[in-house]
């Protein structure tokens, strides 16, 4: 279920880009409420493919975002559908993607870091909680809504993006949990699996995980029950490896992982000021 927007009500601007499927802009929605014209502006999602499991998808991935409402969720106001363009209409977020972020990011510290990855748990624990999978957490779809300053301790802000079609679960790896391959089925524990891929990702400044590799080096990956590189910093490293476990009944609960995200942000925190100490 999902509120419909008029094409009329919409302004198209500049594009930024493509998604999977998708062409992206930057644009404005009016409304009326009171008597008054409201302008919001808004990122416009034109879903580009035309087979039908592409757009039920699409439309599913706006519903799921539309029923719930969390401080770390985009908000989607609603779908457009104006001849044959299917068009997502959200929320626009200033600062863009995260890997895009870290991509061009001097120095980010770990505190920033171990804050962007909390939000994140803390977005999952609420889907968890409402027995909700994501199915699409990726770098690239944590959005950046608050830069804080990423040198020192003043906070980020992230809102968790769509998950998008279900569409080329290959260009996936390694963050689509191995066995959704398998099952076609996006359970809880999967986005468990992604979240270890998205550690991964903004422990390491928004790097690809697997990066060069073609799509048959990625599915050997999982065939061979491969492990990414591990992280220097051994508890963070560990966190990863529980979350990227194949049998999915072994990854952590949500609750867990903020426990354990808690214990090294209590920790990092001393690592820094260690830093500190040394270059005095
Ligand atoms: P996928 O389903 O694979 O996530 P997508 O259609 O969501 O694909 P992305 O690749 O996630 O497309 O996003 C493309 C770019 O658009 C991002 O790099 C980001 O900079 C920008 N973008 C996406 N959503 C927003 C938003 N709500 N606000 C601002 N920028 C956004
Ligand atoms: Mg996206």
């Amino acid at each position: 279920q999902f509120h419909m927007i008029k094409h009329e009500d919409l302004t198209w601007k500049e594009s930024l880009g493509q998604g999977s499927f998708t062409h992206i802009f930057r644009g404005s929605k009016t409304d009326q409420r009171d008597g008054v014209t409201h302008t919001t502006e808004v990122l416009l999602k034109v879903l580009d493919a035309n087979h039908k499991n592409c757009w039920e998808s699409f439309f599913e991935a706006a519903s799921l975002m539309s029923q719930i409402s969390h401080k770390h969720l985009l908000l989607v106001y609603g779908i457009s559908v104006h001849k044959s363009k299917n068009i997502m209409v959200q929320e626009f977020v200033k600062h863009g993607a995260l890997d895009l972020y870290l991509k061009k990011s001097m120095s980010v510290s770990v505190s920033w870091k171990l804050d962007v990855a909390k939000q994140l748990a803390c977005a999952l624990n609420f889907l968890e909680e409402k027995n909700i999978a994501h199915g699409n957490i990726c770098a690239k779809n944590l959005l950046l809504a608050r830069e804080g300053d990423p040198s020192s301790d003043n906070s980020p802000f992230i809102k968790l993006s769509d998950p998008g079609t279900s569409m080329a679960l290959l260009d996936r790896i390694p963050w689509v949990a191995p066995e959704v391959l398998d099952t076609l089925e996006i359970e809880l524990e999967c986005d468990k699996w992604s979240f270890g891929t998205t550690l991964w990702e903004i422990f390491n400044n928004g790097e690809a995980p697997l990066q060069g590799q073609d799509l048959i080096q990625k599915q050997q990956f999982y065939e061979h029950f491969s492990n990414l590189p591990a992280l220097e910093w051994t508890e963070l490293a560990d966190l990863i490896a529980q979350c990227m476990q194949y049998q999915p009944e072994l990854r952590p609960s949500c609750r867990s992982i903020i426990r354990q995200l808690n214990s090294l942000i209590t920790s990092g925190n001393t690592q820094v000021f260690a830093i500190c100490l040394q270059q005095q």
